[in-house]
């Protein structure tokens, strides 16, 4: 690939924002990556903050994964101690009813992210 104002000139990698072959000479660097020109780097930085946004989201989803089954198993724990022990008061099946809705839900969702 060349790059698109130098054309005898090889692009060392594409703008963030316009995905034009940059060389080393028109380079400017922004966050991961290179912009084109002056007019393309506040928008190639931008650009790359909101990448970054999405990834810090990714790790709020991975978060969830791993609190939710701890949550479904403190659940049900909870209300099989309750019933185990109190088995006059039937509050604690809706303890051993949360656990398993939310074992259910889980059972679902990760079939469905395995599917897709
Ligand atoms: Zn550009
Ligand atoms: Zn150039």
């Amino acid at each position: 690939m060349r790059c698109f104002v130098h054309h005898d000139a090889e692009a060392v990698g594409v703008c963030r924002c316009c995905s034009k072959g940059t060389c080393a000479n028109c380079a400017m660097p922004v966050t991961h990556g290179i912009a084109c020109s002056d007019a393309c780097r506040p928008i190639a930085e931008k650009i790359a903050q909101l990448q970054l946004v999405a990834l810090r989201n990714q790790g709020l989803h991975r978060a969830q994964r791993v609190i939710q089954p701890v949550m479904a198993v403190l659940l049900l724990a909870i209300g099989v101690w309750t019933v185990y022990t109190n088995p006059a008061w039937t509050e604690g099946w809706i303890f051993v009813a949360g656990g398993v809705v939310i074992g259910i839900a889980l059972a679902f969702s990760s079939r469905r992210r395995r599917a897709t």
